[in-house]
């Protein structure tokens, strides 16, 4: 008899993994809260919320029932020219807890897809005026997904090599990481804007994560989306990662003075449990596409546009994250972060510790720099598995990105292993 993983590795094809020389898929059979369990019960601490999606724990009792109860009512049905309850429901609920300038609800089902939605809604808002503006400013290290606009707003990462000759040419600004940089970044934009050709401003708001989870403050961003306001230039948030309580608030949006016009969300929005996303927009932008013109629609839509069974799961998981109790652990991992981050500050192996609400980034001081395909990355990664912990660097920055489920003994456990690895690095640098 095959085990699960030869039978894998016969058929399968993984993401982001080098399959001639990677380590065999780890077989998981079952989720419990923070844990992943695999078939002999070895039990792993997910740190990370499963690639940033899971906000509550694994197979939620309370979110499973109801997208049963969902399938059993109405599974699909088609978005154009029908509607039904949980996407109505979900719209509504979602726009009270974004900034008030937001107005309309656009799904999809991923969080690429959100940003190219994203994308081409700046674009056509333009275009529907008669404005011919072809430009979008982005960071440099900036990540916004995998489709072909998506790969071309991002930065400049090693991934998408292969495609650099397809991708549309965008202008870039640098992370607004300290004070230089953020005098270049205010610096570059605006030269940018002077030109009258860019049509949006693209970024992750306050934490650049795929990036190497790179901060920055939410004074900085106002002054950049102020500075794009003033050239009446359209700010787009990609909040796929930050959304839903990861930076301490439930959008990073939520701690700007200034507005953004579009917002894209996926990942968190259903508590981790399906795909779905959404893109949102301020009345002014949905405006533009109103006409006797019917080329002047928004012409986008997947099969699965707003399906039901994931706008129940946004709507139970949007239940669990507005309890009293979500909010409380929300601010119990914010203050164990921070106590964490001082009592390692200053470790020598380390070069950063940043923390933004839930989420906190360490970088090891390595002689390379950072970069995804570090040494120091995989063994790290086995370091923590070998432990029972899922945390999966980013080449030398690791960062805790947990459910919120997660109670503070086993946050715990994650720092102690955190301060072991660091006890092994220092001393292989000794001995090497
Ligand atoms: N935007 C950001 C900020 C992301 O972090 C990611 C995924 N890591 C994406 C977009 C793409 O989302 P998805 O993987 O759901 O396509």
């Amino acid at each position: 008899m095959s085990t699960l993983t030869q039978r894998d590795q016969r058929v399968i094809w993984h993401p982001y993994t080098q399959e001639k020389t990677a380590a065999p898929p780890l077989p998981i059979v079952r989720g419990e809260g923070p844990y992943l369990i695999g078939e002999n019960e070895e039990r792993y601490l997910d740190a990370v919320s499963s690639w940033w999606v899971n906000l509550h724990g694994h197979s939620h009792p309370y979110i499973a029932e109801k997208i049963y109860a969902q399938l059993l009512t109405l599974e699909h049905v088609i978005f154009a020219g029908f509607t039904h309850p949980p996407a109505v429901e979900v719209a509504e609920r979602l726009l009270t807890h974004l900034p008030d300038q937001q107005a309309r609800i656009f799904y999809s089902d991923n969080g690429s897809t959100a940003v190219e939605i994203g994308i081409k809604m700046a674009r056509q808002y333009f275009y529907n005026q008669g404005k011919r503006r072809s430009k979008l400013v982005a960071f440099n290290e900036a990540f916004h997904g995998e489709t072909f606009g998506a790969m071309a707003a991002s930065g400049d990462h090693d991934f998408n090599r292969a495609f650099h000759d397809d991708l549309f040419e965008v202008w870039r600004i640098p992370a607004p990481v300290d004070e230089q940089r953020t005098q270049e970044a205010l610096k570059q934009l605006e030269h940018h804007l002077q030109t009258g050709e860019v049509y949006a401003f693209l970024f992750e708001p306050l934490i650049l994560g795929a990036g190497g989870m790179l901060m920055y403050t939410p004074e900085v961003l106002d002054q950049l989306i102020s500075l794009c306001h003033r050239y009446d230039v359209l700010c787009i948030a990609d909040e796929v990662m930050t959304g839903f309580g990861r930076t301490g608030t439930t959008f990073a949006s939520n701690q700007l003075q200034e507005q953004p016009d579009i917002m894209a969300m996926s990942k968190g929005l259903t508590g981790g449990t399906l795909p779905l996303a959404i893109t949102t927009c301020s009345e002014k932008i949905f405006s533009a596409f109103l006409s006797e013109d019917k080329l002047k629609a928004f012409f986008h839509g997947h099969s699965y546009t707003a399906n039901p069974v994931g706008c129940a799961a946004a709507l139970a998981s949007l239940d669990l994250l507005e309890r009293e109790t979500t909010q409380a652990n929300i601010q119990r991992i914010v203050k164990q972060h921070a106590a964490f981050r001082t009592k390692i500050i200053s470790h020598p192996a380390l070069r950063r510790v940043q923390q933004t609400g839930t989420i906190i980034a360490l970088e090891f001081a390595t002689p390379e720099g950072t970069s995804y395909f570090n040494d120091l990355r995989d063994k790290l990664y086995y370091f923590f598995l070998e432990r029972g912990i899922l945390l999966r660097p980013l080449g030398n920055v690791i960062y805790i990105l947990p459910p919120y489920c997660m109670t503070e003994t086993q946050l715990k456990e994650v720092y102690l292993a955190i301060e072991e690895s660091l006890q092994m690095i220092s001393t292989s640098a000794i001995s090497a």
